[in-house]
C-alpha cells in the first residue's frame, strides 16, 4: 500500500457508528484513525441485561483492537478526545494529538437529566458498562441491606426500585428488575416476601413507548403490571434526592432509583462550533457534513439529520450503521445522492417470551415479538464467543430463573459518565 498518498480519515467513537465505518473502510487505501476512551465496542441493547445481572459485561463487548486485529490500515487509539480544531484540522485527545484530512465524530449521546445534573448521583442512567454494574451492585446490596434490616420503613424502601422513563430502556429494566428481583433473587433471601417487592416504573405522558402504535403500548402496560409492576403514566419527577424521588402525584422512597428519561448528545460536538438542536446534536446537511465543512461528518446518535423525505432520521443502532456505510462511500468515491435511511422497524422487550415489535405493516406482541428480538439481537452481538455465550445464558436463565452474574466486586464503584466530571473541554 502507498501510504504517502493516503487520506487520513480520522474517527472518534467505536459504537455502532464509528465501528461499521472503520469496517468499510478496512483494507482500502486509506489511513484510518480509531479513537475510543474504552478499549472495547459496547452492544448497548443489551446493557439492561448486565445492569439487571442476566449477563455479565464481557458478553456484551468486544476489545476494538481484536476486532482489526487484521486490518493494517487501521490504527486504534485508546483515549478520550477533548477538542477539536477544525481550522488546522487537529483533534487533540487527553494524551496527545492526532491530525485528519476527513474527520468522522460518532461520539453518541448520554443521559440527560434536564439541566438536573444533581440528580445524577441518586438515580444513574445507563450507558456504560461502569453504569450497568453499579445499578446492578445497588440491586443487590439493596437485597442485602433488606434482608439484615430490623426496621420495616427501611426494609421497604430497600425494595423499592423506581424506573425514571417509559420509553424502550425503562420498559426493559422494569421488566428486568421485577424478574430479577422475584424470580432470581427472591428465592436466596428468606427473610424477604414477594409482596415486599416494588418495582415502579414513572412516566411523565400518557403512554409507554410513545413511538409505538397504541395497542402495543397497551399490550407493555397489562403485561408489566402482570409481572408486578406498577406504572404510574402522567407522573412527572420534579425532584431527585438521596432516596426520595419527588413526583406532581406524591413522593416515593426508594434505595433504588434508575434514570431512563432523557438522552442529549456528546458534549464533543460543541467543539465544532456548528449548529445544534435543543438536545446537542449537529445539524447536518444530506450528505452527514456539517455545512461549510465538507471533511467533517457527524453520524449517529449525535447527528440531527433528515432522511431525502424530509422526516427525521431516529437515534438508534441501524440508523447509525447505514449513516457510517453511506459516509465510507462519500469518502471512497465523493458525494453522489442524499442520506436515505431505511427503517428496519423497532422493538421493545418486556420480559420473559414478552415483547413488542413494529416491522413495517407487520405489528407483534408477545412470545412472537420475543423470538424476533431475542434473533435479531444475537444476530447483531458483534462476535461469534458473544453470541454463543448469550445464547446459552439466555436458554439457562429461561429454564431455570438463575442468572451467574449475581457477584458485588466493587460496592463503592463510580460512573465514568459522571457529568459533572466529563473532561471534554468545550
Ligand atoms: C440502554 C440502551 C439500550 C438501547 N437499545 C437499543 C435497541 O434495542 N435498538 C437500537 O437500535 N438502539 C438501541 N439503543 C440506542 C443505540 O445504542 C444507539 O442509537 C447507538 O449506540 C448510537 O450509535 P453511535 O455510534 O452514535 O454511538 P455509540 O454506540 O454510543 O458509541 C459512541 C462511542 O464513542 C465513544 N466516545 C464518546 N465520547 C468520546 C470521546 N470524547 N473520545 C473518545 N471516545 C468517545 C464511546 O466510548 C462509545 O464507544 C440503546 C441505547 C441504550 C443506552
Amino acid at each position: 500500500m502507498n501510504k504517502i498518498n493516503n487520506k487520513r480519515v480520522v474517527i472518534i467513537g467505536a459504537g455502532f457508528g464509528g465501528l461499521e465505518l472503520a469496517k468499510s473502510l478496512n483494507k482500502k487505501k486509506i489511513d484510518v484513525t480509531l479513537i475510543d476512551r474504552n478499549n472495547h465496542h459496547l452492544f448497548q441493547p443489551l446493557l439492561y441485561q448486565v445492569a439487571s445481572s442476566a449477563l455479565s459485561p464481557a458478553d456484551i463487548a468486544a476489545p476494538i483492537r481484536s476486532i482489526f486485529r487484521y486490518s493494517p490500515n487501521i490504527k486504534i487509539i485508546m483515549n478520550e478526545a477533548v477538542s477539536i480544531d477544525t481550522y488546522t484540522q487537529t483533534v487533540r485527545l487527553n494524551e496527545g494529538s492526532v491530525s485528519y484530512d476527513y474527520l468522522v465524530l460518532a461520539p453518541g449521546s448520554r443521559h440527560s437529566y434536564f439541566g438536573n445534573n444533581q440528580w445524577e448521583k441518586f438515580a444513574p442512567g445507563l450507558k456504560e458498562i461502569t453504569d450497568a454494574l453499579k445499578i446492578r451492585e445497588n440491586l443487590i446490596e439493596s437485597f442485602e441491606r433488606a434482608e439484615m434490616s430490623a426496621s420495616r420503613h427501611d426494609k421497604q424502601k430497600n425494595l423499592t426500585f423506581v424506573i425514571v422513563g417509559g420509553g424502550p430502556t425503562g420498559v426493559e429494566m422494569a421488566g428486568a428488575i421485577a424478574e430479577i428481583a422475584r424470580r432470581t433473587l427472591l428465592p436466596d433471601y428468606p427473610l424477604i416476601a414477594e409482596n415486599e417487592i416494588k418495582v415502579i416504573l414513572v412516566d411523565a405522558s400518557s403512554q409507554l413507548l410513545g413511538a409505538y402504535p397504541d395497542a402495543l403500548s397497551d399490550y407493555t402496560k397489562s403485561a408489566l403490571e402482570n409481572m408486578g409492576v406498577e406504572v404510574r403514566l402522567n407522573t412527572r419527577v420534579s425532584d431527585i434526592s438521596e432516596n426520595v424521588v419527588t413526583t406532581n402525584n406524591g413522593t416515593i422512597e426508594a434505595a433504588n432509583v434508575i434514570w431512563a428519561a432523557g438522552n442529549e448528545a456528546s458534549p464533543l460536538i460543541k467543539c465544532l462550533d456548528t449548529q445544534m438542536d435543543k438536545i446537542g446534536r449537529a445539524i447536518v446537511d444530506k450528505y452527514m457534513n456539517i455545512p461549510g465543512n465538507e471533511n467533517v461528518f457527524v453520524i449517529g446518535d449525535s447527528a440531527f439529520c433528515t432522511d431525502e423525505d424530509g422526516k427525521e432520521v431516529p437515534g438508534i443502532a441501524p440508523a447509525a450503521m447505514q449513516q457510517a456505510k453511506f459516509v465510507a462511500d462519500v469518502i471512497l468515491h465523493g458525494k453522489s445522492k442524499h442520506f436515505k435511511y431505511r427503517d428496519k422497524g423497532m422493538m421493545a422487550t418486556i420480559g420473559k417470551a414478552k415483547a413488542v415489535s413494529v416491522i413495517g405493516k407487520f405489528h407483534s406482541k408477545g412470545l412472537i415479538a420475543w423470538l424476533i428480538w431475542s434473533f435479531i439481537h444475537i444476530f447483531f452481538l458483534i462476535d461469534f464467543r458473544n453470541r454463543l455465550f448469550v445464547m446459552s445464558e439466555w436458554i439457562w436463565f429461561y429454564l431455570s430463573n438463575n442468572s451467574g452474574a449475581r457477584l458485588i466486586v466493587n460496592g463503592k464503584r463510580k460512573s465514568k459518565e459522571n457529568l459533572s466530571k466529563s473532561k471534554v473541554e468545550c
